[in-house]
């Protein structure tokens, strides 16, 4: 058993934990567990690691410090910007989505529009792509929130979010975007980019599960979805997760240093294993936008195969995919995403995401390369 490989290929679903990112986290689990609201040296030196992980996530994002919150995951962070857009004016309650947004959204909005919130679905095409001029005569002077995501967890697909604040603008509306699977993958900078709300989670970039980032334009009235204590400014109540916020910091450095890098050495992955699929594996379609696509994230329906059958094949062979997000995989419905984008529920039930990162390999693609045509053919004769 020693010698199986393991081919961790489900980046979208969470990452490893960077070790220069446990490193830093270390010394707050060990030694210097004050509390960062307590007036003693012994806190404050905490409360200062905090501000200093605070600097390192703006400058990632290009914002200001102030402007970020310090939340204990993404889907919290998308759950605060909704709660706050919503809070802020009675008489704004119409919320602006997309059909093939991540459970954190779709859920928090299915929910609203059973209190009586009124939700606008925008679909998308085949491509996986929004109508803008659809999502332009959506916005209404009652419009509380337009919430978009940036790049869609199971194709990759990439929405023109910059585009899409040109126009919340024109119409007025605060805009927020899930930008949890672009952050450390596309450099952006929030400073005057029209958007609002921000959400990112530091277990998709190297750093480990329940800490995560809302941002606040300094512009943007916020009214804070935790009360209680006054952390974050009294703007998210709750002892801060000093550790996990410390390795959040230096995963955002260390994201902003290998970006450049990453992009290429990932994609070189993501395509050599794909266009070596493609060539190995008949019947095999890439599902959404192939251009404006995030360049880790390749979501393949294979003909007359169910993707479960295949996951767990797959498994068996150390290889770590994943068949619609991890979020919905358990249930035995076809993804929505893939739906949204008009492919029956037989297409969908045969897709599968491979999703790549840092600590991916040549050799690893290769050997997947071997692995997965023989268990596609297996199944297809069994
Ligand atoms: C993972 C993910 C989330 C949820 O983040 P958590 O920190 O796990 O709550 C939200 N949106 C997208 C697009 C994701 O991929």
């Amino acid at each position: 058993m020693t010698d199986q490989p393991f081919i961790y290929l489900d980046n979208n679903a969470t990452t490893r934990v960077d070790p220069a990112v446990l490193d830093e986290m270390l010394p707050f689990l060990r030694e210097s567990y004050g509390n960062p609201s307590s007036g003693y040296r012994h806190g404050k030196r905490v409360a200062e690691a905090l501000e200093n992980a605070r600097e390192r996530v703006a400058k990632l994002l290009g914002c200001e410090p102030s402007e970020i919150l310090f939340t204990s995951c993404g889907t919290e962070s998308t759950n605060a910007a909704i709660h706050s857009a919503l809070a802020l004016d009675r008489d704004r309650q119409q919320i602006i989505t997309t059909r093939v947004e991540h459970s954190a959204t779709l859920k928090t909005c299915e929910i609203l529009a059973k209190r009586g919130c009124e939700v606008t679905w925008l679909g998308v095409d085949s491509t996986g792509q929004l109508d803008l001029a659809q999502l332009e005569n959506a916005i209404r002077p009652d419009t509380a929130l337009v919430t978009v995501m940036w790049a869609n967890n199971e194709t990759g697909v990439l929405f023109p979010i910059e585009k899409i604040a040109e126009i919340t603008r024109r119409k007025g509306a605060l805009l927020h975007t899930d930008a949890v699977q672009v952050i450390g993958k596309l450099p952006l900078r929030l400073a005057d980019s029209g958007i609002q709300f921000l959400s990112l989670s530091g277990h998709k970039l190297h750093c480990p599960k329940g800490v995560g980032v809302l941002y606040v334009s300094r512009r943007t009235k916020f009214v804070p979805f935790l009360t209680g204590g006054g952390q974050e400014k009294g703007r998210r109540a709750g002892t801060e997760n000093v550790a996990s916020i410390v390795g959040l910091g230096k995963a955002c450095e260390l994201a902003g240093e290998n970006m450049a890098h990453e992009q290429q050495t990932v994609r070189a992955l993501r395509d050599r294993f794909e266009q070596g699929l493609l060539a190995r594996i008949p019947g095999v379609q890439v599902n959404g936008d192939p251009v404006n696509r995030l360049p880790n994230t390749s979501s393949l329906a294979f003909d007359a195969i169910d993707s479960e059958a295949v996951l767990l094949l797959l498994d068996q062979h150390g290889i770590c995919c994943s068949s619609g997000s991890a979020c919905t995989t358990g249930s035995l419905h076809a993804s929505h995403v893939l739906k949204a984008m008009g492919f029956s529920d037989d297409r969908a039930r045969s897709s599968l995401r491979f999703s790549f990162g840092r600590f991916n390999t040549e050799q690893e693609v290769d050997l997947a390369l071997e692995i997965i045509p023989q268990v596609i053919s297996k199944l297809r004769r069994a």
